[in-house]
């Protein structure tokens, strides 16, 4: 991820350095040329645009021409504003309700939601100290409540038992009983994925989420689909609501773009990204290491 991006803005910033005196207008150039490579990384023009203007506002203010080292300024520049286009911090997942504190997993069919869920559960049993259950709300897919039930015995979390003929709803109330009765600290709700969005699948998020109240609703999005990862998660957003973002596939050759729009176009963090298939596959996401990856 973010390979070609990287090696474009190094090309920009090698020939701003090796230049010695820069000219407003070479200034100027040089953040059309960012913007651009931005663009080409497939991150959402309104994002490209928001991100040039304040670059150029940043860089007249700091009278940078003026500089000792004005390359190196517009450099400091890029990355700042980067690293506030990302987000700023890292945002972890929040436990902070009274347990059990239910955390529910929206999404596509096929970004990974099951496999995010269990590797959350890993994370906050082997990090958190606490006690997890899992339960997949999905009735659609035959498979799917099997699926968890093998990555719970893999991570060592319990998973609700299956029972066939329940809802969604019918399962989630289970699961939160479950989990009051028996001590536990969280519960995720892995829910049911579409090939796209629609109507019936929107209103059983919702109806899912009035039931269990969750703390958290993490959208995961499949980060190499790009532009449409963010209008994903704006819909998702604006008909369910969402409290976080995780970016799967990272370990992926994506452009970057999704990773890079998504803070901005939808105003909710990304709390974590998935790097892999393993279990361990998991990182808080670091605006400020992200920049550095990039701009290296
Ligand atoms: P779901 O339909 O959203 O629940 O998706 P799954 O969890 O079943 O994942 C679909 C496939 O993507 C599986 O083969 C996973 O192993 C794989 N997968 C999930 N997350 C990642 C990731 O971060 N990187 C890679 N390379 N593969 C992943």
């Amino acid at each position: 991820m973010f390979e070609s991006l990287s090696d474009k803005l190094s090309g920009i910033f090698d020939k701003l350095t090796r230049r010695g005196a820069l000219s407003e207008a070479d200034v100027a150039e040089a953040l059309r040329e960012v913007r651009r490579a931005l663009l080409d990384a497939d991150v959402a023009l309104d994002v490209a645009r928001a991100f040039s203007e304040k670059a150029q506002e940043r860089a007249v203010g700091a009278n940078i021409v003026k500089s000792i080292s004005p390359g190196q300024m517009v450099i400091k520049i890029v990355n700042d504003v980067l690293v506030e286009t990302l987000g700023e911090t890292a945002e972890p997942i929040s436990l902070d309700a009274n347990p059990p504190v239910a955390i529910m997993m929206v999404g596509l069919q096929g970004a990974g939601k099951t496999t995010t869920t269990a590797k959350i559960a890993k994370r906050l049993k082997e990090r958190e100290k606490k006690r997890v259950l899992m339960a997949s709300l999905d009735v659609k897919r035959p498979a799917a409540q099997e699926q968890l039930a093998v990555l719970g015995r893999q991570v060592g979390v319990d998973t609700l038992p299956i029972m066939g003929g329940q809802t969604p709803v019918q399962i989630a109330r289970r699961a939160m009983e479950s989990a009051r009765k028996e001590g536990y600290d969280v519960v995720l709700l892995d829910t049911a994925g579409r090939t796209h969005i629609d109507e019936p699948l929107m209103q059983e998020m919702v109806d899912i989420k009035s039931y269990a109240s969750p703390h958290e609703i993490l959208l995961v999005a499949d980060a190499l689909t790009g532009q449409d990862a963010v209008n994903l998660a704006k819909n998702f957003d604006q008909r369910v609501g969402v409290t976080g973002i995780v970016l799967t596939r990272m370990d992926g050759d994506g452009r970057g773009g999704a990773a890079l729009s998504m803070r901005f176009v939808t105003g909710k963090p990304i709390k974590l990204i998935a790097t892999g298939e393993k279990m361990d596959a998991l990182d808080e996401f670091s605006p400020k290491r992200i920049a550095d990856r990039i701009l290296g």
